[in-house]
Order: structure tokens, then sequence, then C-alpha cells
């Protein structure tokens, strides 16, 4: 069985950490033996991408969970990487729908020339499900800025489900909906006690680990003020108080899923955690 990786290529959130790059906002990518799929390609996708070692041009799929910059700006340049300097019409891109035909709040994200290039183009709508290769990507209701925001059940039947909040507030259709994860991946952008219209902060998380109970969650998509609070000392908080093992993200960090979770840094000398 070939392993799954998740890579946290970057780890940042919101307008002030994506305009000063204190936490990359890259994206996360996902490997298995078979697919490479980029999730929420912000600015930093392309470079980050390269330089650590996951070219582009493998690339067969692309997702885009909203309309905001850091979760889409570099999806045109993944897009003509992906179809091999846009010679070859190949690769998914399933996107929310305001990314795809804009919506009453704004213009499309993704140009139609960009969208022609590729071979299949899928609207990411609240309970649909797209397959890239061996992967499915089910789309859960979210509460954002964007009306067409979603999160992600992510499944290639081998590994366990993960789920991928992106941006939303913490609303009640997300209980049912994240249950019976085996990782859940939260975007906390502010820290606990500091609330944030349309998203979660750590209290949000805690109640949203509490009620899914997966069997790991990573933090991740931090805002200034949640930087300010130290991630570290907030996952660690959000462990101690769910009993869960809750890991915070930094950027190039690896997630690998095998029959074991292994966990390890961007640093050759990092330590790998199970
Ligand atoms: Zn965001
Ligand atoms: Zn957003």
């Amino acid at each position: 069985m070939d392993s799954l990786v998740i890579h946290f290529l970057g780890t940042g959130g919101g307008r002030h950490t994506m305009s000063t790059q204190r936490r990359r906002t890259a994206g996360i990518r996902l490997v298995n033996g078979r697919n490479n799929i980029h999730i929420d390609p912000g600015p930093g996708a392309l470079v980050h991408s390269i330089y650590a070692g996951l070219t582009p041009l493998k690339l067969d799929g692309i997702v885009v969970t909203h309309c905001h910059p850091d979760h889409y700006t570099d999806a045109e340049c993944l897009i003509e990487a992906m179809t091999q300097g846009t010679t070859r019409k190949k690769g998914v891109l399933a996107a929310a729908k305001s990314v795809i035909d804009g919506n009453e709040e704004t213009d499309r994200s993704i140009s139609r020339y960009h969208q022609k290039l590729v071979s299949t183009v899928t609207r990411l709508i609240p309970k649909s499900i797209t397959k890239i290769g061996s992967v499915s990507f089910q789309a859960v209701e979210a509460l954002h800025g964007d009306p067409d925001s979603i999160g992600l059940i992510i499944d290639d039947g081998e590994h366990g489900k993960i789920g991928y909040t992106s941006d939303t507030e913490l609303i009640p259709s997300l209980i049912e909906a994240y249950s019976g994860l085996r990782l859940l991946i939260a975007c906390t952008m502010w820290p606990k006690g500091e609330r944030l219209e349309g998203h979660l902060n750590t209290d949000d998380a805690l109640q949203l680990i509490k009620e899914v109970k997966p069997k790991c969650v990573v933090t991740t998509h931090y805002g200034f003020r949640l930087l300010n609070a130290d991630p570290l000392k907030e996952a660690k908080w959000l462990g101690e108080e769910s009993g869960i093992p809750v890991f915070s993200a930094t950027d190039g960090m690896r997630v690998t899923l095998n029959d074991e979770i292994l966990i390890q840094g961007s640093k050759k000398s990092d330590e790998p955690i199970m």
C-alpha cells in the first residue's frame, strides 16, 4: 500500500499573514502513489512546491475552496504547469462556484482561458463529490465571507477520511459532516478568547474536536493574532482539553498516513513524531 503524504507548503492565513509572509500561504499538496493534488494554492504555491521538490508538472488536480487570495492566486500558474505549459489538455480543476463562475460578490477567480486548458472543471457544491484519480473530495458547507465557500472531506479509500475545514465559522452542520475522521485539518485563524466572524478560533476548534472526535488533529492557516499567541501553545492546550493528539503545522511539515500517522518537520534534523 502506498502512503498518503500531506505536505503543508504554507500554514499562514488571512490578509496580514499573506501580505507579510510571516507564514507562507502556499497551501497543501497531497501525494499518494498515483495522484498529486494541490489544495488552496495561495501566493507562493508555485515557488514553494518547486523548492520542496514537488514539481507542479506532475499535478493531476487543483482544488480551491473559495475566492480569497490566500486560497487561489497561484491556481492559474499551477494550471499552466499541470498542462505542461498549456500544451496538453490535462487534469482536474475542482473549485467553489465563486472561483469558477463568480457570484454576486466577486468575479471568477480563475480565467475562462485557464479553465479551458484542463480536462475537467467541477464546481464544489456542499455534499457533491468530485474524484481526482483515486481521491474523492466531498464538499462540506461552510460559513465564510464568500457565500460559496466549502470545506472538504478527502478520501482515497485506503488511509481513512481527512477533513479540511478551510475558512468557516463553527456551524452545527460541521459536526455531522466531520464525524468519523482519521485526521482533521482545522484552519484556526485566531487564538482562544478572541472571536473573528467567518473563522474558527481555538475555542471553536476545541468544540469541534470534542464533538467529532477525530483520531488526530493538525491546526493551520494562522492569522497574526494566533501567531502572536503561539500556535504551539494553542495546539498543546487543544490536546490537553480534548484528550486527542493535536499538532500545530509548520511550513514544510509533512504528515504521512499509513498504518500509523507520522509527522515530520521540514528540516532533515527534525525527529519524526508518531
Ligand atoms: Zn483564508
Ligand atoms: Zn477566506
